[in-house]
């Protein structure tokens, strides 16, 4: 992309309205623009942000063997008149009537009509397991939006729905679900760190919140700071292993972390004192088992190898995609601007060019976006006739992890410079071996994308 053809409104001043600096910085990189208390448009590059993340999700999703779909928006309230929440949910949900005065509500969340969906067309305990999921709007009229979209009232939501036969196949849903949550959101740079919590509306046992810490994450949270060392990595896993993932699940919840909801004063004071924290995060995700709490109520039931039928279990998972998109600005910025973890970053690589219409310069950058281009990088192009300084104050705002500036001087020796956005370091290298340096440091993210079915990640991945 060249920022010349390119809608990216920054803003100079430091917006009044925002409190924390993942909001300041969405609206000041020009990512964002509130329409409505909690209610925000998605210009360009926060709308790319925000896709990657979801790529990300779809990606991982894939991987654990869960079906996408996609339910609608809009609900009729019968539904949730079956599992009694259509009152107990409460002003958070945004009822609206059509003009048959029949009661329709904005989802907030997909137990219901998931239970219906699947007790309309699942019939027998050999069409199980069975995990279905989608990335939906919903709208939860919160009673203090803020924080931008951290806080939103319309979000954006990855909510997914196991179906088992046994509580033992749901529990490992549960588990499978932690796992491949671990490995979403390390892809996108962030430690997120599963917590024993409360399950609130959704009801049931078993549940973790995901969370990163950040000072101004809304919850409040105590752990053993041990929990803080341990990474999934790349580590081969089986998802139909239901021994390994519950060996991946104990490994990551057998150290003290929980939310206030769930703290016991007692069972924290057992840690050494060195290593007992309190702190504040954000919640970035949920995972829930809840068994038969919809499916007994809306008759969700599957003919038994017996031939009795049975009510399914279920557990339902979820991911704050649009909130990840602030979270994930919490934990990785400087005073300059954002610093974008690789996997999300919505260029790969910013070319600065320091002396717009001097043909060696120009063309040089043109050289080098185009080899970018080719090796499958979004590089974006400065291509403004602006001086050095307003163009490193916008990269370093928008945060692209990698910034090649090319000028003059440099050329006539023959080296542009590699920057890197965190370290700030330097590197003067010829304009090929730059190009090679950031294809290289991008290969690993791309491999990650290549078990996707290719007509996805076309989709996903090129089209923005
Ligand atoms: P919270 O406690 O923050 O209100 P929740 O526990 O009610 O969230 P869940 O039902 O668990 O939310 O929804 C799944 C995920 O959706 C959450 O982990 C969070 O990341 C995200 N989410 C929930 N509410 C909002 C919101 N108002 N704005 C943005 N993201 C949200
Ligand atoms: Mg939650």
């Amino acid at each position: 992309m060249r920022l010349t053809r390119y809608f990216l409104p920054v803003l100079k001043e430091t917006p009044s309205e925002a409190q924390i600096v993942s909001h300041r910085l969405m609206l000041r990189a020009g990512m964002i623009k509130q329409q409505a208390a909690g209610i925000y448009s998605w210009l360009p590059m926060g709308f790319k942000v925000l896709k990657r993340i979801e790529a990300i999700v779809h990606e991982e999703q894939a991987r654990a063997g869960h079906i996408p779909m996609l339910m609608p928006t809009l609900q009729p309230a019968d539904l949730w008149r079956e599992s009694d929440r259509y009152d107990a949910y409460g002003p958070e949900m945004l009822r609206i009537r059509d003009r048959h005065e029949r009661d329709m509500l904005y989802g907030p969340t997909n137990e219901e009509m998931i239970t219906d969906i699947f007790r309309s067309h699942v019939a027998s305990y050999k069409d199980l397991p069975l995990t279905l999921y989608h990335i939906q709007w919903k709208f939860r009229d919160e009673i203090r939006p803020r924080f931008g979209v951290m806080r939103g009232r319309e979000f954006y939501m990855k909510d997914g729905y196991n179906f088992d036969l046994t509580r033992e196949d749901a529990l490992h849903a549960y588990n499978r679900h932690l796992v491949s949550y671990l490995r979403t959101y390390e892809r996108m740079g962030l430690q997120a760190i599963p917590m024993r919590a409360d399950s609130g509306p959704i009801g049931g046992d078993d549940t973790h919140e995901f969370l990163v810490l950040a000072e101004t994450g809304e919850s409040e949270v105590f752990y053993d700071s041990a929990v803080t060392d341990i990474r999934l990595g790349d580590r081969e896993i089986d998802y139909d292993d239901h021994a390994q993932c519950r060996a991946v699940m104990e490994e990551f919840t057998a150290l003290y972390a929980r939310t206030d909801e769930t703290h016991d004063a007692e069972a924290f004071a057992q840690i050494p004192a060195e290593r007992q924290r309190s702190a504040r995060g954000i919640e970035v995700g949920q995972i829930f088992y809840f068994g038969t709490k919809y499916s007994e109520p809306m008759g969700a039931t599957v003919q038994g190898p017996d031939g009795k039928p049975v009510p399914v279990h279920m557990g339902s998972h979820g991911i704050g995609v649009s909130r990840l998109v602030g979270a994930i600005i919490e934990a990785s910025h400087d005073e300059r601007g954002i610093v974008w973890p690789e996997g999300v970053t919505p260029f790969h690589v910013g070319i600065v060019n320091l002396k717009q219409g001097d043909a060696g310069t120009d063309r040089a950058c043109e050289e080098l976006y185009g080899a970018l281009t080719k090796a499958g990088l979004e590089p974006l192009y400065d291509d403004r006739d602006e001086r050095a300084g307003g163009k490193f104050a916008t990269m370093d705002l928008i945060g692209l992890p990698w910034r090649i500036t090319v000028g003059p001087r440099g050329l006539k020796s023959g080296v542009v410079e590699l920057t890197s956005r965190r370290t700030g370091e330097s590197e003067e290298l010829s304009p090929e071996a730059a190009a090679e340096k950031v294809i290289e440091i991008y290969a690993p993210h791309h491999r990650q994308a290549e078990h996707w079915e290719p007509m996805a990640k076309r989709s996903f991945h090129t089209w923005l």
